[in-house]
């Protein structure tokens, strides 16, 4: 699950890192009163609106045809207003949203950070990940910080430091330091990135992440470092432990067929291709897709209807897989170990006379307890549908009905 910026940076402040201040606002009005309310609290008489969505590359992103960034410096209350009505409400197309680009709903009015003073601000990258090769935590950092940091990673990967955190001994302060030496700072702003570093970590860790990304983190003229962008992806698997945090999903930000399956404990990803595929597991599932591939077709859908392939459920995976226009065949592979192959089977059936009208062939491989007899029920259903015990045979059908 991903979080917005703003979302982010106010975990990031609950653990003692320094962030660029900023108010959250879903109307043009609402941001004017969040640029006054942070001028009353920090002073700031600038002010940059930034899009919230869920891609990166806003800066250098602009809204639907027009020149528009999705990041933009305001210097003055209309400013803020007008660069919050050309944004709100709009598409902001960016190098990660593709050409759909995607809408914004609220702004981040935040404090300008970047004012003239004594020295030049800086830039560095910062991420927090973890490295499943290794099976520890990864902190990733340049100097080289800004906006692109892939086109850092391809032409210069030796300006991109780590630091691998063993998790019997946790981030130990010698490597904090390690880093801020890297980053070149010296005096306070050392000081400084060592308690940034550390407050991140601990971040990242507490709220169960598998990603956490501030690009830029910034030295600003006067030496303070601060977290400028935040980017958060949060591991699905460890929500269950943060309630408060699982309330932060945003589901106008994630495809609404995949947010739908999902809410009838389907575990659903559309692809781009022709065969529908409905499977218990996902590792069958995974395999199932190489089948597919194999037998010259493209799957149209990752789907893992889970341990219970009940009639209710096979009806709403059904559903789901044939709202997808270039479903041109569905192959459904049930490994019948608990679940009884003759019970999916007659779901199956149930399922497809409820729909009624399905235009595409169904191929249907179930294997297990009761794999006979489920075969049986499926055979003399008199439905357009397809049965076969072996993997083989499952994929040989595939071919037959999409030639
Ligand atoms: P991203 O493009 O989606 O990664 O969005 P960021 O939050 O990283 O912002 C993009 C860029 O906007 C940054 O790299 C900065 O160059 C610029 N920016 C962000 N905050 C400020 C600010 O306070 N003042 C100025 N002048 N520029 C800023
Ligand atoms: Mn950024």
């Amino acid at each position: 699950m991903n979080l917005h910026e703003y979302q982010g940076k106010s975990i990031l402040k609950q653990f003692g890192v320094a962030i660029q201040e900023g108010i959250v606002a879903d109307t043009p009005e609402q941001a004017v009163e969040a640029a006054k309310t942070l001028q009353e609290q920090t002073g700031t008489g600038w002010w940059v609106v930034k899009s919230q969505i869920h891609a990166g590359g806003r800066g250098k992103g602009k809204i639907e045809g027009t020149e528009q960034r999705g990041v933009a410096l305001a210097k003055s209350l209309d400013e803020v207003k007008q660069i919050s009505s050309n944004i709100l409400g709009k598409k902001l197309i960016t190098l990660q949203t593709g050409e759909k680009g995607k809408t914004v709903n609220k702004v981040l009015i935040a404090q300008d950070v970047y004012y003239p003073g004594a020295e030049k601000p800086s830039e560095f990258y910062m991420s927090v990940l973890l490295n499943r090769g290794s099976g520890r935590n990864v902190i990733m950092y340049s100097t080289e910080g800004g906006m692109d940091i892939e086109s850092v990673a391809e032409h210069t990967p030796h300006l991109i430091f780590k630091e691998e955190v063993d998790p019997r001994v946790g981030l130990r302060d010698f490597q904090c330091r390690q880093i801020a030496f890297n980053l070149g700072l010296s005096g306070d702003s050392f000081k400084s990135m060592v308690k940034f570093v550390q407050a991140l970590y601990k971040a990242y860790e507490s709220i169960d992440a598998s990603m956490f990304e501030i690009n830029p983190v910034l030295k600003t003229s006067d030496s303070k470092i601060i977290a400028v962008d935040s980017k958060v992806t949060l591991d699905g698997n460890g929500l269950y432990r943060h309630p408060d945090l699982a309330a932060l999903r945003d589901t106008s930000e994630e495809d609404a067929t995949e947010v739908e399956a999902g809410s009838y404990g389907l575990n659903y990803v559309k692809l781009d291709g022709n065969v529908g595929c409905m499977v218990n597991g996902a590792g069958l599932a995974m395999a199932t897709m190489d089948i597919i591939k194999l037998s010259g077709g493209e799957p149209a859908n990752f789907l893992d209807v889970g341990g219970t392939a009940n009639a209710a459920r096979v009806e709403q995976a059904f559903r789901i897989i044939l709202r997808d226009e270039n479903v041109k065949a569905i192959l459904v592979n049930i490994f019948g170990g608990i679940v009884r192959c003759d019970r999916v089977a007659q779901g199956i059936v149930d399922a497809y006379k409820n729909i009624g009208d399905i235009k595409v062939p169904i191929i249907v491989r179930l294997q297990g307890t009761n794999a006979e007899e489920a075969k049986q029920i499926i055979e003399h259903s008199g439905l357009k549908v397809f049965s076969a015990i072996q993997l083989q045979e499952a994929a040989d059908l595939v071919k037959q009905v999409l030639a």
